[in-house]
């Protein structure tokens, strides 16, 4: 996989991104993986700067896709995405991805050492720098407890931990990047009640002050976040808050129900 060519490389004029402190905005991006099914047809958002858009819809809706956008790992074939009012198809990929932190259910982890796996967030992080980042992510305690703390390998694709410490583990690594812009999909699967807890509060410091888009399972996230867009077959059908929603008894609280059921 590594060593495959990128699809995706810098334009010949691609420019640093300016800042990616400001608004994220798709103006009706329509993408397909196949050239016949469409991911996503006209979709249209912006999400204000250090605000969290909570993405709900049914699975296929088109969520992961928009990530997969924003971070030009496939791009649009129609519309336009910017950060800050600059066209993101123009800036290089280094200063993308640079601005944006995924962390994700199935974060890919390296069989090294929990410490290399967390520095990989940031290029030349010192000890103390992980350490922290392992702090805010509710993840130094139980690195600690392992048989060699942080020096423990943590086996392909991390399988010597639980999918709860590989999720903190992603988290430390966001903490370490510190990137403005954050990418969070969170988890479909139940953790343990002391894992959920630590991990619900650790992401609920980590979203504080960037601009943050969730792929949203959570009631507990839905209802924090500052709106929610309900996506349907690749597009937007409906925003606002979680009361204003319920109230409105369309495809949210429908979606709802069944998440809850
Ligand atoms: P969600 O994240 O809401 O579950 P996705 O963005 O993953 O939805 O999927 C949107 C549509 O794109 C679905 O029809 C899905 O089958 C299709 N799709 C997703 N990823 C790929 C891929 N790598 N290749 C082909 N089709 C894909």
């Amino acid at each position: 996989l590594l060593d495959t060519a990128p699809r995706i490389i810098d334009r010949p004029n691609a420019k640093p991104l300016a800042s990616a402190l400001g608004a994220i905005s798709f103006k009706d991006v329509g993408f397909s993986y196949d050239g016949a099914k469409r991911a996503l047809d006209g979709f249209t958002l912006d999400v204000p700067p250090g605000k969290t858009v909570a993405l709900v819809g049914e699975s296929g809706a088109g969520k992961s896709t928009i990530f997969n956008l924003l971070l030009r790992l496939y791009e649009p074939q129609s519309g336009e995405i910017r950060i800050g009012g600059e066209p993101i198809a123009g800036v290089t990929l280094e200063s993308l991805r640079d601005a944006v932190a995924l962390v994700s259910q199935d974060a890919f982890l390296f069989n090294e050492s929990i410490a290399e796996n967390i520095a990989m967030g940031r290029k030349g992080a010192g000890d103390a720098d992980i350490i922290a980042a392992a702090e805010a992510a509710a993840a130094d305690a139980f690195i600690r407890r392992l048989p060699k703390g942080y020096d423990t390998l943590v086996g392909d694709g991390g399988n010597a931990l639980s999918g709860g410490q590989r999720q903190r583990v992603a988290i430390a690594r966001a903490f370490l990047k510190n990137a403005p812009i954050l990418l969070l999909d969170e988890a479909t699967s139940a953790l343990d009640a002391e894992s959920e807890a630590a991990i619900q509060s650790a992401l609920a410091r980590l979203m504080k002050g960037r601009t943050t888009l969730v792929i949203a399972h959570r009631l507990s996230t839905i209802r924090a976040s500052d709106l929610i867009v309900a996506v349907d077959r690749g597009r937007v059908i409906e925003t606002g808050t979680h009361d204003a929603l319920v109230a409105r008894g369309g495809y949210y609280s429908k979606v709802l129900r069944l998440q809850q059921a």
